[in-house]
């Protein structure tokens, strides 16, 4: 029943375990080649990703929150376009693996403009991988092929970034690094949304967070405006302040 229970919740496994023993059934030979390859896939996981949640660890430890906002968050501008693009580029392992640290680093603060730089630029322009594209095709044609790549990278990134919003993206609402408004301690004043009208609203006279802080700038705006609260209600946690 359990397991009936975890199929029904987890539906694209599920297809997957369908898809699998239907190709056993209809074409063997083509259902154990697939098995060879999602074991291939699978070993290649094993291995690379205790590294990816290793370097996971030490970027939400050692790498402050206003580090990551200053040099790829929104306000970060080329430099943080350049910076994202050196990032994405001297990464090694493959793509699947930059997806957590892209998930990290936006929770930290880099834009979504840096990310889509950083994940692009893992994909398709890595140092290793033009070391190898030089050596068969010629530096020409590599040299050639990076230049466009890295223009056509930066135009996507800012069309991206104008589609898409980090609000649209799910990210973990229980995260410890929310600034949240304490319910129980505020008074209702107001002095907050007037404070920061893009970072706080009040609602049915209690103020919520309307934003959380993006930029150093807006950072260091909730932390004035958390220390006049008359109710103490903003919480700032530590890994943001
Ligand atoms: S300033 Fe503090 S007490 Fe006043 S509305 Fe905002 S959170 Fe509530």
């Amino acid at each position: 029943m359990k397991i009936i229970n975890y199929l029904k919740q987890n539906k694209f496994l599920s297809l997957v375990l369908l898809a699998y023993m239907v190709s056993f059934i209809l074409r063997p030979q083509f259902a154990a080649q697939a098995f060879d390859n999602s074991a291939y896939y699978f070993i290649e996981m094993i291995q690379i990703m205790p590294m990816i949640f290793l370097l996971i660890v030490v970027i939400d430890v050692l790498i402050p929150k206003e580090v990551i906002i200053n040099n790829l968050g929104e306000g970060s501008g080329f430099k943080g376009g350049i910076l994202a693009l050196v990032l994405g580029s001297i990464s090694a392992g493959p793509i699947y693996a930059a997806f957590p640290v892209s998930k990290l680093l936006l929770k930290k603060g880099a834009s979504i403009g840096n990310i889509v730089v950083i994940l692009s630029a893992w994909a398709v322009v890595k140092v290793p991988m033009l070391a190898n594209e030089a050596k068969f095709l010629g530096a020409e044609f590599m040299r050639t092929r990076w230049i466009l790549t890295v223009i056509s990278i930066f135009i996507m990134s800012a069309i991206v970034s104008a589609i898409v919003k980090k609000e649209d993206l799910p990210m973990d609402e229980s995260s410890s690094e929310l600034i949240v408004v304490n319910q129980a301690y505020c008074i209702g004043c107001g002095l907050c949304e007037k404070m920061g009208p893009i970072l706080f609203e009040m609602v049915d006279g209690k103020a919520i967070v309307k934003q959380q802080p993006m930029v150093s700038k807006q950072i260091a705006a909730v932390e004035n405006i958390a220390k006049k609260c008359p109710g103490n209600a903003i919480q700032i946690p530590s890994k943001v302040a």
